[in-house]
């Protein structure tokens, strides 16, 4: 890291904001801010672009893509294709993953210094009066403060007791992207959104993957036929699912791999263990005494609905706060605090509402309530279910695993009324919720969505088609 300052004086400096942190949090927070006139400093221990850029978002949807290759050249003789045998060049997959990181990271240093925000190396702590120490790798310090101050510090991977990483056999998501190889076997511990990402780009890969997860069952949060649907095609690609069983600990063999034991008293012998079980805050020495930021027990910094820390003028956001842990979130706390900070009373995020998306094959993109949820929480619902199999572009791509799912509040003739959520699973998902994020959060009403035209063959008909259904009329489904 080096020197604590980009800036020419590392003497003491006065910002309008002060942001230690610089993932999508603090960098969106600077970004956005500085578009906004204000002079930001931003205090950076690591790398520019923080989790999602280096270890997380960026390089898992990377080496998806490569997952997607293979699948793509696998079935290439399906349209008369016909390619020599093929193999996967792992240095080549891991160069390219590296360069796509490296020129987002570029891009980003890039604007923030356009931007004119500062940028300091080094270790930021808080302390009263809004004054930031910060310290270098090389142990030169410098003090800044600014009229207001962001911490958006992150989260780092929680680690299970007896499955610490060596960063060959046992890995974490921050090791993972460093692999020398595709393991033969790999045991994905964890079968959440970042493990269930994992474990299909293992499997896509040519790996024998398991996923053991100590719930009932994967993807904790999705609806269920969502969940049944990845959980169909995962068998599919050759990934067995045990749920509802916690693993106990491991043992390595002699010449490599290690022999995981879970259960009831049952092992399994792998070359790799992927401990995917959720991030932690980190929130250690962001703050020192004598502020009035709170940390909670579990480590999250505390925070009101504005990501107002107990501090005046100091915010937090991202995955230090308890929120959910995803960079879009992050980026629009980001922005909220900036827009507190100049006094424009943004409304608060309604969280139950923001998107979500899970990048494994096939992918899973969903938006407001599930149709559980919204039982529990009391509505009257009706159900549209349409699947990609009736879809004529999805025939055409050879993608036919998936569906998509709305639910709607019941109107008095039994037809639907508002969107209260939409739910999606298959090919490009991900790519196509933000229509039915928009009509969640618009509080848009099926009639109202029903007039708006799909384009012909695409995957987002299936949308358009499963609202008119929700009608009392409908076209091919
Ligand atoms: C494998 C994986 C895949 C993911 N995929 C997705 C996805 O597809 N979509 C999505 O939305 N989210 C995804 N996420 C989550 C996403 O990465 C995080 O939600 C996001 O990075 C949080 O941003 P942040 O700014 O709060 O924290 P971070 O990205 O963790 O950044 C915090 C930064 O603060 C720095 N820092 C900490 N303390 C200090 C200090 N005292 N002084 C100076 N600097 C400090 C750290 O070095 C770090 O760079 C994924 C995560 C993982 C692990």
């Amino acid at each position: 890291m080096g020197h604590v300052s980009d800036a020419t004086s590392t003497d003491d400096q006065h910002f309008d904001l002060v942001v230690i942190g610089g993932g999508p949090g603090g960098y969106a927070a600077a970004l956005y801010g500085a578009s906004a006139g204000l002079n930001i400093a931003l205090v950076e221990k690591d790398k520019i672009g923080g989790t999602c850029l280096h270890r997380g978002c960026i390089p898992a949807k990377e080496l998806l893509e490569t997952a997607a290759i293979v699948r793509t050249v696998k079935h290439a003789g399906d349209f008369g294709v016909i390619v020599e045998p093929k193999s996967v060049d792992w240095g080549i997959t891991m160069a390219r993953k590296q360069a796509v990181i490296d020129k987002l990271a570029g891009g980003v240093t890039t604007l923030l210094k356009n931007r004119k925000v500062t940028l300091f190396s080094g270790n930021g702590s808080l302390g009263p009066d809004r004054v930031v120490t910060i310290v270098g790798d090389d142990g030169e310090t410098a003090t800044v403060t600014g009229d207001a101050v962001l911490l958006a510090s992150g989260s780092l991977p929680r680690i299970i007791p007896g499955f610490e990483p060596d960063g060959t056999t046992v890995v974490t998501s921050d090791e993972f992207f460093h692999l020398t190889q595709i393991p033969r076997r790999a045991v994905v511990i964890g079968g959440g959104a970042i493990g269930c990402e994992f474990a299909s780009t293992l499997a896509d890969l040519g790996s024998s993957v398991t996923i053991l997860e100590a719930l009932p069952k994967i993807l904790p949060g999705c609806d269920d036929d969502v969940t049944r649907v990845v959980l169909q095609s995962f068998k599919k690609k050759g990934i067995e699912i045990r749920a509802g069983v916690a693993v106990t600990g491991h043992t390595p063999m002699d010449g490599g791999g290690t022999t995981v034991a879970f259960g009831d008293g049952e092992t399994l012998e792998t070359d790799l263990v992927v401990v995917s079980v959720g991030r932690v805050p980190f929130s250690e020495g962001v703050v020192s005494d004598g502020t009035g930021v709170t940390i909670s027990e579990r480590g999250h910094i505390e925070v009101d609905e504005l990501c107002r820390t107990g501090e005046p003028s100091v915010w937090a956001v991202g995955d230090a706060i308890a929120t959910p842990q995803l960079a879009h979130i992050a980026f629009a706390e980001g922005m909220l605090i900036i827009k507190d900070l100049l006094g424009e009373s943004p409304a608060a995020i309604d969280y139950s509402r923001v998107p979500w998306a899970i990048y494994c094959h096939p992918e899973v993109a969903f938006a407001g309530h599930s149709e559980a949820s919204a039982k529990e929480a009391g509505f009257e619902v009706v159900v549209s279910k349409h699947r990609f199999a009736g879809n004529s572009r999805a025939q055409i791509l050879g993608e036919t695993d998936g569906l998509v799912k709305i639910i709607a509040e019941k109107r008095a003739d039994g037809n639907g009324g508002r969107v209260l959520g939409v739910h999606m699973v298959g090919p490009w998902v991900t790519e196509q919720l933000s229509g039915g994020y928009l009509a969640v959060n618009w509080e848009a009403t099926v009639d109202e969505i029903a007039e708006y035209i799909q384009p012909h063959p695409s995957l987002s008909e299936l949308f358009g088609e499963s609202v008119i259904a929700m009608t009392g009329r409908s076209l091919h489904g």
